[in-house]
């Protein structure tokens, strides 16, 4: 692990100015036990120790201290993004890699859509923080007459976008420059990115046709705790967090679930006229929030330690490459020969100075130790040990 300035498990006050993303209050308690670990950015890049992780006292939610630093830092993960994937094949694979999750992700999610609210014949959808298209492309194979529109600042992917069928443009501006009005309109993984997501959201409230709905889905904390540690995440939701954010940007909660995509929050709603009232204070929430971050924090570092045993008893190697196996690789400070991956397209190349195995590459008489949440993790190595290869669990998280 990194630096660790405190040995502390319990969050402390910092007296900080900043201010809660669903209830503005600025009563906030960081977890200083944060700043041991290392970080991962979300497209996949190790990240070096930093961040401030803290839970608003009055409300629970849980947010990153944006400070100059913290911009410092997303202004250097998205400047670089670009390059990082254009440079060579490797980071290819993990840009399509990760498109192939977004489509699943976003398949789900329309399915659901469907089930409750089915979509007329035509009609005009936006997609914010569009990335590559993923969404538009998943949107359009369902519903191939609507015009489309994807929103993102970063102009790389405008002519992928642009050659989706139907899609009319990609904007690079906020979303009150946008033209005209949208029946629906997603945000898939940006809303976590956004600083200020209360005010980002009511301005999107009037690019939404009347009877127009939202669609928004975010990593769920309580359910990953990989996703704490991920650099580039200002917003950090549970069910309740992110109930109160889009409540208080001026919109009613249709349908709001954590089970309709495995690891993620995804909510319907539409624009509402009725002020929502401030948010209360929370007591429950806040110590439901201070045990999730708690308890992951201790898993993680229960993890590392876990994974470097493994790594120490001989050959052994890590399973994925995602963002989990990318911190965890990170963290193991050279620690680790190989990487193990499933994806076919993966294997044969080179990952953070280790080569990637496909499972039936991985040689006989070494340990994979499959850094990622204990449900998945158990369910991987039930499936994937085979006699003379042992696939390591990560410790339970109770
Ligand atoms: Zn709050």
């Amino acid at each position: 692990m990194a630096d660790q300035p405190k040995a502390n498990d319990s969050p402390v006050h910092t007296g900080s100015v900043a201010m809660c993303n669903v209830c503005r209050g600025t009563d906030l308690t960081e977890f200083v036990d944060y700043r041991r670990f290392r970080r991962v950015a979300s497209d996949c890049r190790p990240w070096p120790a930093g961040g401030h992780v803290q839970v608003c006292q009055h409300c629970g939610c849980v947010l990153k201290l944006t400070d100059a630093t913290f911009l410092a830092d997303i202004a250097k993960i998205y400047s670089s993004y670009e390059i990082y994937h254009q440079s060579n094949g490797m980071e290819q694979a993990v840009f399509e890699q990760a498109s192939g999750t977004g489509a699943s992700r976003s398949n789900r999610m329309l399915t659901e859509l469907q089930a409750r609210h089915p979509l007329p014949t035509s009609g005009r959808m936006l997609d914010i923080g569009c990335g590559n298209g993923v969404m538009l492309r998943a949107f359009n194979k369902i519903s191939p007459q609507w015009k489309l529109a994807g929103a993102e600042l970063n102009e790389r992917y405008r002519p992928i976008v642009e050659a989706i069928p139907m899609v009319e443009r990609l904007y690079s501006c906020p979303p009150p420059e946008i033209p005209g009005q949208f029946n629906i309109i997603t945000m898939v993984h940006s809303l976590e990115h956004i600083i200020g997501p209360i005010d980002f959201l009511k301005t999107v409230r009037g690019r939404l046709a009347p009877g127009g709905l939202l669609m928004v889905q975010v990593p769920n904390l309580p359910a990953n705790p990989f996703e704490i540690v991920v650099a580039d995440h200002t917003s950090h939701f549970t069910l309740s967090s992110l109930r109160g954010l889009i409540e208080q940007a001026g919109y009613e909660i249709l349908h709001i679930s954590d089970a309709w995509v495995h690891k993620e929050l995804s909510v319907i709603a539409h624009v509402t006229d009725r002020q929502a009232a401030p948010v209360a204070a929370a007591p429950a929430e806040v110590e439901k929030s201070t045990r999730i971050v708690r308890e992951n924090l201790r898993w993680l570092g229960e993890t590392v330690a876990a994974a470097k045993a493994t790594m120490r008893q001989g050959k052994a190697g890590l399973f994925g490459t995602s963002i989990a196996a990318t911190w965890l690789a990170a963290e193991l400070e050279g620690l680790g020969d190989f990487f193990v991956d499933e994806d076919p397209s993966r294997p044969g190349k080179p990952f953070m100075m280790r080569q990637i195995l496909a499972p039936a590459q991985v040689p006989q008489g070494s340990r994979v130790f499959v850094g990622l949440p204990p449900k998945v993790a158990n369910a991987i190595c039930r499936r994937l040990t085979r006699r003379g290869v042992e696939y390591v669990a990560p410790p339970s998280l109770d």
